[in-house]
């Protein structure tokens, strides 16, 4: 057995026993002459592989701050009473086990839960009970799911649409042989396309890079481990469009002479790997997966999907890379690019499910068509996934350049008061900034925006996104593991209100070493919102560290600092 079928053999196992056991474990050692640790080593890297028994419905439940501010906990409290378990820990229990999990990308229905990664969506204590009930007798999980499907708005000028048009399979692909890879390498660099997974670096040059390397194999990589929490536009592209992304995939081998492709799917979109298979058979057949694709002699290339099994660092390339090794899925040391060492010690291109996806539009429409879309540096238009406060949460189809206050309008946000950029490794936005124009001149954004009103506490929003940090560092680097842990404490003074000036100066400080000395971007941004928040919204924090402060006082000036304390807090209330 390759060690590259590691995660496969282990979800053989989870999935027909619950769990992975001591046998499973030693089996696998064997085979792949490898020690029970270095196994049991990737086990417990992921967040789905169990190594004691579960009950036959593992649910499991998104804790992220939007489903926080709808009813987690009410939620959270009747599936502990509807089942007779507790979340987090291994019972007896047969048929029930209960685990709270990160974003799992239907933030525009929350709360939201898998089980056994069925989809169920728009929970209340009512519905949770009638689910368990069904489950209880036995009703099949496939007829009581819910159909997770994200509300797709068009951009305000539907004639600007790019992603979310008529799409007709191999539209795109019908003119390769008209064309060379040279040519349509030149049409991609010709509209500046750069990747949307967050790095924003050129398609262009990376499949260059990849077309040049002298690696005697290469591989072509989509990315669709979307797991920045409030992010679900990936899961709308597989959704509507699996063929555009099959397209995108099919051009860069193409332009690079990649041979095998392999879409890396997270485990939370389990639902939609039957659509995405029934995608690659229909490419097939029509002949634009296999061998002679489109009839161009020696033009051959195969697709196959690979499952992750719930790690958020895995949407770092090299992390992706390692864990479609087999192994831990922990971000390499940057040493190289993937384009000159990538999956396996080739030449690889990794990118993400909108990249490809946009990458065959360009290819159809032709790159004057996307020219005179967006801005100067970001043409067409992006695809953002809006949740929070908003009447209308869903996806967005925009043009580069619309200022957030547009969105905002366009989503129906209520009050709109703090709002969170590409996820908790973003930026956070006041009210001062929300004539910004999204693109890459002003403020680039990776797929999503979360909208939170001034009734939402902004220290809450910020303790969940450092607490999801912490649970998906992996804990390489001793600043990232350690850093995260000693922000959380930090935030956990401010709510206690008993932090002080030198705690947040101490933030900045720690900020700023988890930042310098961690290795891939989870480190890098995990302190960006919480620093940037401590700026924009001082008032707030201000008023944090100043109470505190005067209790202090209290010591040596009671009845100064009394009156103080109470003006303070009439003032500033929100
Ligand atoms: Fe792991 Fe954090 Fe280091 Fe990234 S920065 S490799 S998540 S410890």
């Amino acid at each position: 057995m390759k060690r590259s079928r590691l995660l496969t053999r282990l979800w053989e196992f989870q999935n027909k026993f619950g769990f992975i056991s001591d046998n499973a474990i030693l089996e696998i050692a064997q085979k792949l002459r490898v020690s029970k640790i270095e196994i049991e080593g990737v086990i417990s890297f992921y967040h789905f592989f169990h190594r004691k028994p579960t009950g036959k419905y593992i649910i499991y439940l998104n804790n992220s701050i939007i489903s926080e501010f709808k009813n987690f906990e009410t939620v959270k409290v009747a599936f502990e009473k509807e089942t007779g378990c507790t979340f987090g820990i291994y019972s007896d229990n047969p048929l029930f086990s209960l685990f709270e999990t990160s974003c799992i990308g239907l933030s525009d229905q929350e709360s939201a839960a898998l089980i056994n990664f069925y989809p169920f969506t728009n929970l209340t204590p009512k519905r949770v009970k009638k689910i368990v009930n069904h489950l209880k007798i036995g009703k099949d999980l496939s007829e009581i799911a819910d159909n997770p499907t994200s509300k797709i708005h068009y951009t305000p000028n539907e004639e600007k649409t790019i992603f979310f048009r008529d799409y007709i399979l191999g539209n795109a692909l019908q003119n390769l042989n008209k064309n060379t890879p040279e040519g349509v390498l030149e049409t991609l660099f010709k509209t500046k396309l750069k990747g949307h997974g967050g790095a924003f670096f050129s398609t262009g040059l990376k499949w260059k890079y990849c077309k040049e390397s002298t690696s005697e194999k290469k591989y072509i990589i989509c990315n669709a481990d979307e797991g920045e929490p409030g992010t679900f536009k990936d899961k709308s592209l597989i959704n509507n469009l699996p063929g555009l992304i099959i397209e995108g995939m099919v051009i860069a081998a193409f332009i690079t002479g990649a041979k095998k492709g392999i879409i890396y799917l997270r485990t939370e979109y389990n639902y939609l790997l039957e659509k995405l298979q029934n995608t690659i058979a229909e490419f097939k057949e029509k002949g634009f997966l296999g061998k002679q694709i489109c009839g161009i002699k020696n033009f051959n290339f195969n697709i196959k999907i690979q499952l992750g099994a719930g790690a958020y660092v895995c949407g770092a390339e090299t992390g992706l890379i390692e864990s479609l090794e087999g192994n831990r899925g922990e971000p390499r040391i940057r040493k190289y690019f993937p384009t000159e060492f990538g999956y396996l010690g080739y030449s690889t291109v990794v990118n993400n499910v909108e990249t490809f996806a946009k990458a065959a539009r360009i290819i159809e429409l032709g790159a004057d068509h996307f020219s005179k879309i967006g801005t100067e540096n970001s043409k067409g238009t992006k695809i953002i996934s809006v949740s929070g406060d908003v009447a209308k949460p869903g996806i967005y189809e925009v043009e580069w350049g619309i200022t957030l206050k547009e969105l905002l309008l366009l989503s129906h946000a209520t009050a709109p008061y703090f709002v969170q950029i590409s996820g908790p490794s973003g930026e956070c936005i006041n009210q001062a900034e929300f004539n910004r124009k999204i693109c890459e001149e002003d403020l680039l954004c990776g797929g999503s925006v979360m909208v939170f009103n001034r009734y939402r506490s902004i220290i809450q929003i910020i303790e969940n996104f450092i607490n999801f940090f912490n649970k998906e560092s992996c804990g390489a680097c001793t600043p990232c593991r350690a850093g995260n842990q000693i922000l959380l404490e930090k935030i956990k003074k401010i709510k206690r209100g008993i932090c002080t000036t030198k705690d947040l100066n101490d933030i900045k400080e720690w900020g700023k070493i988890i930042a310098l000395g961690s290795r891939c971007g989870l480190g890098q941004t995990s302190s960006n919102t919480l620093i940037m928040a401590l700026d924009k919204f001082k008032d707030y924090f201000d008023l944090k560290v100043m109470s505190c402060d005067i209790n202090c006082n209290i010591e040596f000036d009671m009845e100064a600092a009394v009156f103080d304390y109470d003006n303070l807090i009439k003032e500033t209330q929100y």
